[in-house]
């Protein structure tokens, strides 16, 4: 997707441990002209898949989980990542987070992911796929079945979509990072 890709070109930041910052317009400023486009080309690349949901964890998957589910009308579920006292009926998993270099938790309402429902997962980035994982196994707990997952920046050299492809799930990227050495960005 060649405006997402000249936006981290041009305001994107690299950090060490190969970390990319995009705060100027995903991660904390957001552009909801380019958050458009992004659902848009979600959209396009998961014509041909039958989803009646979709899913993302809080906080920055959320952005691009709403357009695409704005577009396709349907709902669109966020995994928590404190589980809420006053909720029960939660399917929770634990994830590792490569960023914060901490477990924490994640769950969703058993009302809110449902034996029939045929999800699309959508987040930010995909790196160790750490946080898909997790979403794979609360899917997995719900009885429901995961269609597709969709990033809008994936870091190729930490290889969570290898992983994620060689088990045979559709996976869309909108950009690849092929490398961040250096401090320099190599985008696919
Ligand atoms: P994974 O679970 O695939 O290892 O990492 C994905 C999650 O970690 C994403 O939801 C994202 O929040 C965060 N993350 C991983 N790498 C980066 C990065 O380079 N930059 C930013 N901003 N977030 C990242």
């Amino acid at each position: 997707m060649k405006i997402l890709k000249d936006r981290i070109l041009k305001d994107g930041r690299c950090y060490p441990g190969g970390i990319l910052k995009v705060d100027n317009f995903i991660n904390h400023q957001m552009d909801p002209i380019l958050m458009k486009s992004i659902g848009v080309e979600f959209v396009r690349r998961f014509a041909s898949t039958t989803i009646n949901k979709i899913i993302t964890v809080e906080a920055s998957g959320i952005a691009p989980a709403i357009m695409v589910g704005y577009l396709l009308e349907l709902p669109v579920v966020f995994a928590k990542k404190k589980k809420p006292s006053t909720m029960e009926n939660m399917l929770v998993t634990s994830v590792y987070s490569f960023t914060k270099q901490r477990s924490y938790e994640v769950c969703v309402s058993k009302d809110f992911l449902r034996p029939e429902d045929r999800v699309l997962f959508i987040d930010d980035f995909l790196a160790n796929g750490n946080a898909a994982k997790g979403i794979m196994e609360l899917v997995k707990q719900a009885g429901a079945e995961l269609v597709g997952m969709g990033f809008i920046i994936e870091k190729a050299f930490q290889h969570g979509g290898d992983e994620l492809r060689e088990q045979g799930i559709h996976v869309e990227s909108l950009a690849i990072i092929e490398s961040l050495e250096n401090c320099e960005i190599k985008i696919r």
